[in-house]
């Protein structure tokens, strides 16, 4: 299983307090950084299309620390080579920025982010983001009503997408697009995120 804890990625730089610790904190605007043994399984279940070179979007990327595991997965495995790109869409503007501002706390993120590896956008997630589409992974940190088809629109051939999805009782659900652009869906095991939602007024 892939570990987590790299020199690159310190949580340290993403959780107010307590970052080494197996549970969700708050980093205000009602949202949480995810525990880390949801940013593993999430990471284990996208894996094999996180390879070097690959188009990812993290739908509710708060504080910004999966955007930067994604980015170091996908980057490019040698100089030269292609390296991948993360798009983190978040619908708080506050939380925007300090995703923006906890990756700029490492050299590397901040050059992820200067090369154009890693980019944070504010925007409605259950729509995805269309003008990066299609994505070789999706990943949505907040749970859905239901599996959206504005996402499973933006997966590529081969894709696959992490979504949490219920109301009260909530579940991980992989859907898998196969090279012909079929759609399979698996239900998981069970969760509990904090909804995606309508964005705040105030
Ligand atoms: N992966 C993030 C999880 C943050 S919590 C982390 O570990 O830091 C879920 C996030 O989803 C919150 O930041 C919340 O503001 C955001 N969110 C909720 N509804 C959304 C929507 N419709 N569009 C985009 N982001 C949304």
């Amino acid at each position: 299983m892939y570990v987590l804890t790299t020199s690159q990625t310190d949580r340290a730089h993403y959780a107010p307090s307590a970052p080494y610790a197996d549970r969700p904190q708050a980093i205000g605007h009602a949202a949480t950084i995810s525990a880390p043994h949801m940013h593993a399984s999430a990471c284990t279940h996208l894996f094999s299309a996180l390879t070097p070179g690959a188009k990812v979007l993290d739908v509710g990327s708060g504080s910004g620390y999966l955007s930067a595991i994604f980015a170091h997965l996908v980057a490019a495995e040698k100089p030269g080579s292609q390296g991948g790109s993360v798009i983190g869409i978040e619908h708080i503007q506050a939380l925007v920025d300090l995703a923006t501002t906890n990756l700029g706390k490492s050299e590397d993120g901040r050059k992820m982010m200067q090369e154009g590896h890693v980019k944070f956008v504010c925007g409605d997630g259950r729509k995805g983001y269309p003008e990066a589409a299609p994505y070789d992974a999706i990943h949505v940190g907040a749970a859905a009503l239901n599996v959206h088809d504005e996402l499973v629109s933006q997966l590529k051939n081969g894709g696959k997408m992490f979504i949490p999805v219920g109301d009260h009782e909530q579940h991980i659900w992989m859907v898998e697009k196969n090279e012909k652009g079929e759609v399979r869906k698996k239900k998981l095991f069970g969760v509990q995120y904090v909804p995606l939602t309508d964005a705040p007024t105030r």
